[in-house]
């Protein structure tokens, strides 16, 4: 895969599609405008500007739309070292702890640590919810609340938090100098589905795999409420319903196979209940 220029923001011939993602363009420039353009701008004219850098980000909507992969990205871009990814309540001291202290030792905060945390709701339900009654939500709730508000002299962190329900999402988490930008990622519409598509195929297409009868458009509309990663399982279901291993060939009667097996999970009942 090719690497993107580490000025990639501001490249003006730079594709999220050239890096394995579709459809989330308009999305990109709403984190870029709202959650990181201060950390373009060389450092003196941050302190003239007098502003802050947006300590944390908030990446919400349904499972497999691109969250991850966009969060990081978002690093790359940055010049940030390999984000550290968090899956449960392992988390604080460790990460936030571990940057603090490279901050102490080096003395330097030029280089961006990102912090995600997957499935945030999962770590952080409610406080006071009736989930949390063995206040171990609290706990980690307070601790991540005072870890950010701690890290006020430290411009080097970014903590981005993604989850598929926003709203078991502590209020507190989500007010300024926390996780203040919110940025909803969506299912795909057809242009991004298509996006998606080339993207998963670009392998068959290019070994010569695929047969002349596939319209990736076509399956675009056919593809209505799919995420990223059904449209990626579609592709593989595909590739393995395809029988003509001698010949090799991917071709339209197996994605119209491949349709009536992967169906998508969500977003369907907001057209069928509308
Ligand atoms: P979850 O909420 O379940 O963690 P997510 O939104 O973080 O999901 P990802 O982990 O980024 O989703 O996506 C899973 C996989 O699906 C990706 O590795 C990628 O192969 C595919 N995929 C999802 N969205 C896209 C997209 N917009 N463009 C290309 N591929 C995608």
């Amino acid at each position: 895969a090719k690497k993107p220029p580490p000025n990639a923001i501001l490249a003006p011939n730079f594709r999220f599609e050239d890096v394995g993602i579709g459809g989330l363009d308009v999305e990109f420039a709403a984190i870029f405008r709202r959650a990181f353009a201060s950390r373009m701008f060389p450092r003196g004219l941050v302190e003239k500007l007098g502003i802050r850098h947006v300590k944390g980000l908030l990446l919400y909507g349904p499972p497999g739309t691109g969250k991850t992969l966009m969060a990081r990205q978002i690093g790359k871009m940055l010049n940030a070292r390999e984000p550290k990814i968090v899956n449960g309540p392992e988390i604080l001291s460790k990460y936030v702890g571990a940057s603090e202290e490279n901050y102490k030792e080096k003395g330097d905060d030029s280089e961006l640590h990102i912090i995600i945390f997957d499935e945030l709701d999962a770590i952080t339900k409610q406080r006071g919810s009736t989930n949390s009654g063995t206040g171990v939500g609290d706990t980690v709730v307070n601790q991540l609340l005072s870890k950010m508000d701690g890290v006020d002299q430290l411009n080097n962190i970014l903590i981005i938090g993604m989850t598929n329900r926003k709203d078991m999402i502590d209020e507190a988490l989500l007010r300024p100098g926390r996780l203040e930008v919110h940025v909803e990622i969506s299912l795909p519409d057809e242009s991004g589905r298509l996006q998606i598509l080339k993207i998963h195929t670009a392998k068959m297409t290019k070994e010569g795999v695929m047969a002349e009868d596939v319209s990736l458009p076509d399956l675009a509309s056919k593809t209505k409420n799919f995420s990223g990663a059904e449209i990626e399982g579609l592709v593989g279901t595909t590739a393995g319903i395809s029988d003509d291993i001698d010949q090799l060939r991917v071709t339209k009667q197996d994605f119209e196979l491949g349709l009536t097996e992967v169906q998508p999970a969500f977003g369907v009942s907001e057209e069928e209940f509308a």
